[in-house]
């Protein structure tokens, strides 16, 4: 059993300039890693999260230019939602009025102040007000240290039913049930970052589509190699689930699993982080390419569009 939560949350989205521009200035993240899609070196991979992109803050797009947009549905992670200070909301919902962007009023759910929001490609995003410090927040853009994201707050799946997923989340990855309200059950398993999955059951509907504004799958945290392993056993032979092979992602190691309900479940070591092949100051600055793909840096860089 763990304490860690998330990850990483990883997306589809359009333009990557528009992209860039939306979470770096916008939502004052940092850029913490500019690469490219191992399984498509044509596209950008680029990584969003607090100063050192530490594990739990990392939200990462493949982003296409003329991506078609996802559809919403079962099967799919609906809404990602960041950590803020209880106090910022305001501020924030004040920000979003000035950039003319998508938003609700704010609300109280599951006992938090939560301000839902969409990115231009329509990803639905959330700040939820909480009562921890700012942990590792970037305070290199224009968000004031004080109203800075912290990293993620949590996750909501749209599923058809809720029980299957919610077996994972508690066997695997420590989480348990805190609260349900309506169609909803909140988990939590004390992760300070990521530490919340909410499970919207449903019943049956149309499956999600991927595309632009939608995610593409969520990852969970294992400390090492050996954390990693003891729960692709637990999955396999406690839930029948068939995991894939790892993966070297060059800033962690990865397997993948398609969970009950449907959704695409990674499960990523904290080891060795984004500052293996670039120093912690100068994160995100240049493309950054896996030994692999580095012979081919010229014709990979003349095809990538400019960020900005
Ligand atoms: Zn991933």
């Amino acid at each position: 059993m763990t304490a860690n939560g998330l990850h990483h949350v990883t997306a589809y989205a359009g333009d990557p300039a528009r992209n860039v521009d939306f979470y770096t200035r916008i939502l004052g993240l940092r850029l913490v890693k500019r690469t490219v899609n191992f399984d498509d070196p044509t596209t950008y991979h680029l990584y969003y999260g607090d100063s050192a992109g530490s594990p739990g803050t990392v939200l990462t797009f493949f982003p296409m230019a003329h991506a078609a947009p996802g559809r919403a549905g079962i099967g799919e992670t609906q809404e990602t939602a960041f950590a803020v200070p209880r106090g910022s909301i305001g501020w924030w919902t004040h920000r979003f009025v000035a950039a003319g962007l998508r938003h609700e009023a704010s609300v109280q759910a599951f006992g938090q102040t939560t301000l839902r929001f969409r990115d231009p490609d329509g990803t639905m995003l959330a700040l939820v007000g909480v009562d921890d410090g700012v942990g590792l927040a970037w305070t290199g853009g224009d968000v004031p240290a004080e109203h800075a994201i912290a990293g993620f707050h949590g996750v909501t799946l749209l599923l058809a039913e809720a029980a299957p997923t919610a077996a994972i989340l508690t066997d695997v990855f420590g989480f348990v049930e805190t609260s349900r309200e309506g169609s909803s059950i909140r988990f939590a398993n004390g992760a300070g970052l990521g530490g919340h999955v909410t499970l919207r059951a449903v019943g049956e509907f149309l499956r999600g589509r991927p595309g632009a504004g939608s995610v593409h799958h969520i990852a969970f945290r294992a400390t090492d190699d050996a954390a990693q392993a003891a729960m692709v056993q637990r999955l396999e032979q406690a839930h029948g689930m068939q995991v894939t092979e790892q993966r070297d992602r060059n800033y962690f190691r990865s397997v993948y699993f398609r969970e009950p309900g449907g959704v695409l479940f990674e499960i990523a070591t904290d080891i060795p982080g984004f500052a293996v092949d670039e120093s912690a100051e100068s994160l995100g600055q240049a493309l950054k390419l896996p030994p692999g793909l580095e012979m081919h840096r010229d014709r990979i860089e003349a095809v990538l569009p400019a960020l900005a």
